[in-house]
């Protein structure tokens, strides 16, 4: 007697809630979009392109943080928990953030090694792999080899045709409008490509000077060179005697342009630019870096837009 009051009680409330709910439910014959999430914002712009209108993108990391140290908000676990696929940058990148998120998501879809887990890095040209016995005791927060091959647009064509892959093994009834989507986007980032390589031609082999190293695919296939980094090592902070060597190199080597991604602290790299007379260029490295950064295609027009100023007025 007690089991049919509290069904019927219970009863009453979900029937309505039903009938509420009814009208607002998608026709049955669309199939639910795939829900991904991406580590980084350019994995997230990539994902898109491909994905277009049968997949939801989002990215934990902002395009204007350090992507090795994300301070994620818990409303990202929910997002986690619902996700299809899950996309990372890999070798290491985001190890002291994303890891625990994964675990605590309990979502089996995107564990490590699941059919819902893509790491990105498998598909791209990866610089400075370390040679012998690989250890973070120094700090080095690379130590697989570089893990910001996203900004050579060979490896942003690479990426977005792996995802297109995955896309289609996850939904292969939409296989052909994932492919063709990838098509598109190859075509489009040739078509940019070749404009990008023109307006960076009359600047090859100048040299440069990082923050970071953020810059090896990037400066790789725009033909520049890298002439040090303000950090003693991938994540260390700068040292006195550290900056002190990098001044001399700079004025001995006549290297004027300083790179640093947005994120970082500009004390150091002004005062080695008032000492060498050089320019520091603050270049972000991710999609949503600045506002107007709206997608791959964006990040590099903006980024190669303000080198091409800093070169011309430092020649
Ligand atoms: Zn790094």
């Amino acid at each position: 007697m007690t089991r049919r009051i509290t069904c019927s009680r219970l009863l009453v409330p979900l029937l309505a809630l039903a009938a509420v709910a009814a009208p607002c439910a998608p026709p049955a014959r669309a199939a639910a979009k795939i829900k991904i999430v991406t580590a980084t914002s350019d994995m997230a712009s990539l994902a898109q392109e491909v994905g277009g209108d049968r997949v939801e993108v989002e990215s934990i990391a902002r395009g204007y943080q350090d992507p090795h140290f994300v301070e994620a908000k818990p409303s990202f676990l929910l997002k986690l928990r619902q996700a299809d696929l899950l996309i990372i940058v890999g070798l290491d990148l985001e190890i002291g953030w994303l890891p625990p998120l994964i675990s605590q998501s309990g979502n089996p879809r995107i564990q490590p090694n699941s059919g819902g887990y893509l790491d990105a890095s498998q598909f791209a040209e990866i610089l400075e792999k370390p040679a012998g016995v690989v250890t973070r005791a120094m700090g080095d927060v690379h130590p697989f080899g570089n893990p910001h091959y996203w900004l050579d647009p060979e490896n942003g064509r690479r990426i977005a045709q792996g995802i297109a892959s995955k896309l289609a093994e996850l939904r292969p009834s939409d296989a052909a409008y994932f492919n063709s989507r990838f098509a598109d986007f190859d075509k489009r980032l040739k078509d940019a490509e070749k404009v990008w390589d023109a307006e960076m031609q009359p600047f090859q082999s100048r040299k440069v000077v990082t923050y970071h190293r953020s810059w090896p695919n990037f400066l790789k296939h725009f033909g520049l060179v890298s002439a040090g980094e303000i950090e003693p090592r991938p994540g260390i902070p700068p040292t006195p005697s550290h900056t002190l060597e990098l001044i001399n190199m700079m004025k001995r080597d006549n290297v004027k342009v300083l790179l640093v991604e947005s994120y970082f602290d500009l004390k150091t790299p002004n005062a080695i630019a008032r000492d060498t007379g050089g320019q520091v260029v603050v270049m972000p490295p991710s999609v949503g870096g600045e506002k107007e950064i709206t997608d791959y295609f964006k990040l590099f027009d903006y980024d190669l837009a303000l080198l091409i100023k800093a070169f011309k007025a430092t020649q």
